[in-house]
């Protein structure tokens, strides 16, 4: 650490991060899909709002099979969404606003459309080019089986076979072969993409399926590959016992979070070191604490993703025991906990809650919650909208999971839906074009535009933008119970967050400083509602 700086003043520790999903945030050229000049067009949103920092899901070349998580060029710009002067600009600009950029690293797999993927297919069994990957002899007659029962995270086998016999692994798309990080070239790659984005400025790195990267090289068939897969799936936690020890199975497993995974990111930490101390890594792995906190050890990452989090029902005693199970298992490690309620992968939080008002009441008290808390926030645009999930008819659908589950799971493209900035019909401000947007949106989104809540005092992109300015200022220590149906935090002795979970109104104490819904009464608190109190 640079010398007169305090661990506490490192700006990733208690920032407050905007994950941009750019084809849907903002269409800049008037082609119908977001692109980066759109970010950049409204990065002044996104700090007026208070954020530190902006998260960008992909934006290299890909041919867009999983939306830019199959990446044929880790290094470039997909013309989709601009040149590479566009990524240096709104690099640039960002840092003019003061505003932090963290981009999308996606080291697991690649695209089927990458060079060494194409090298792969062309040349023989055995070959350099297939030593990259994971190709396998199959099993059976012929070998016309899979090499073992891995599944894909996207639903069938995690297997295909190609012209001559041998079979490639994909743990996501069969157009995302995975890589073998076992394989020096491989490793020398990775961090000579990192190199190219640190050297044009980025201030940190979303590290995609983190806990992936290495495999059990011996490739043994899974005990319950099903359970594998579902330990991973974003359902609504109950907090049960079953719940929990469906996550173990993924823990040191023969395709995630093996030992060996963090030797990787220590090589990446000593090639960031070599920046100075103000860039970050933050891993998306989804682990009991006492695995995740492997990962952000001093010498590894800087912050792990809390999943648990965003994945907690709307019960007071079950949002208390993450809160303490997240603290618990960063004692020791030193990195500061990490807060979100949802992202492109998951249900939009006012649907995961519950549908309707019920929903975006328990969403909004939620991120009283969140924001009340010390660490990092990430939101998912939209989410200061208070969005919900869009019902899409099957025809519009985009994502593998629905097309790999045959329609059994509908996958995630609710939630990615262009964003609604203006007006009082589709496109709602997101693009100048009159082409079909990727994802329609539905026509009653007016209410709900960037614009039209920014005239409502009590909407809840004024709700985020008063949490994020007000969270700042909140003191270090906090505590936080459960009595029944209210979830109670302090901050210091003059600050509370409380929330009802349960059907009844509820007694508290306080004068409300900022309200998950208006009016709010003073002294009784409606069920599915938070508030931040100043106490006397
Ligand atoms: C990303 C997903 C993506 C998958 C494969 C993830 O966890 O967040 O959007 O489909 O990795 O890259």
């Amino acid at each position: 650490m640079t010398e007169g700086k305090s661990a506490q003043s490192l700006w990733w520790r208690d920032a407050a991060v905007y994950q941009v999903y750019p084809r849907s945030f903002l269409d800049g050229n008037g082609d119908g899909l977001g692109d980066l000049q759109g970010v950049i067009k409204n990065l002044p949103y996104v700090k007026g709002l208070g954020f530190d920092a902006i998260w960008l899901s992909p934006f290299y070349p890909s041919p867009q099979h999983d939306s830019g998580y199959d990446v044929s060029d880790p290094r470039g710009v997909d013309p989709m969404y601009g040149t590479l002067e566009d990524a240096e600009r709104l690099i640039a600009k960002a840092h003019e606003l003061e505003l932090r950029i963290i981009i999308d690293i996606v080291p697991n797999h690649v695209s089927t459309e990458h060079r060494w993927f194409q090298e792969a297919l062309q040349a023989d069994p055995g070959s350099p080019a297939r030593g990259r990957f994971h190709f396998r002899d199959g099993r059976g007659p012929n070998g016309s089986e899979p090499p073992t029962n891995w599944m894909s995270m996207f639903g069938g086998s995690a297997w295909t076979q190609v012209a001559d016999g041998q079979w490639y692994l994909h743990l996501f798309d069969v157009t995302q072969p995975d890589l073998n990080w076992a394989n020096p070239e491989v490793r020398a790659d990775g961090l000579e993409t990192l190199r190219f984005w640190l050297d044009r400025g980025v201030d940190g790195i979303r590290i995609d399926v983190a806990l992936g990267l290495a495999k059990d090289s011996t490739y043994p068939d899974l005990e319950d590959a099903e359970a594998v897969i579902m330990a991973l799936r974003m359902d609504l936690d109950d907090g049960s016992i079953e719940s929990s020890k469906r996550r173990l199975k993924v823990v040191n497993s023969a395709i995630f979070d093996r030992d060996e995974v963090i030797d990787i990111y220590r090589e990446w930490r000593a090639l960031m070191n070599t920046y100075g101390d103000d860039r970050m890594a933050v891993a998306e792995a989804w682990l009991p604490p006492e695995r995740a906190s492997r990962y952000i050890a001093p010498d590894a990452l800087h912050q792990i993703f809390n999943f648990d989090f965003m994945a907690v029902s709307w019960n007071a005693k079950r949002i208390a025991d993450v809160i303490t199970s997240t603290f618990e298992g960063l004692k020791g490690v030193g990195a500061t906990a990490t807060w979100a309620l949802s992202n492109h992968d998951t249900p939009r939080v006012a649907s995961r809650l519950g549908a309707g008002e019920a929903g975006l009441r328990r969403a909004r008290a939620l991120a009283l919650i969140a924001h009340a808390l010390p660490g990092a926030i990430y939101v998912f645009q939209g989410e200061e909208l208070g969005l919900f999930d869009v019902e899409l008819e099957d025809s519009d659908r985009q994502d593998p999971v629905f097309f790999r589950t045959a329609g059994a799971q509908r996958g995630r493209d609710g939630a990615r839906v262009p964003m609604p900035w203006s007006g009082d019909r589709p496109p709602f401000g997101f693009t100048a074009s009159n082409r079909p947007l990727w994802l329609p949106q539905p026509d009653n989104w007016a209410d709900v535009t960037a614009a039209a809540q920014e005239i409502d005092q009590h909407s809840t992109l004024h709700q985020y933008r008063q949490t994020l300015s007000l969270r700042r200022g909140l003191p270090a220590e906090v505590s936080w119970h459960a009595e029944g149906d209210v979830f109670t935090m302090t901050r210091g002795v003059s600050f509370a967050c409380i929330a009802n979970t349960g059907s009844e109104s509820v007694a508290f104490e306080g004068k409300v400083i900022v309200a998950s819904q208006w009016p709010q009464e003073q002294g009784s608190l409606k069920p599915d509602t938070a508030v931040w109190v100043r106490l006397s």
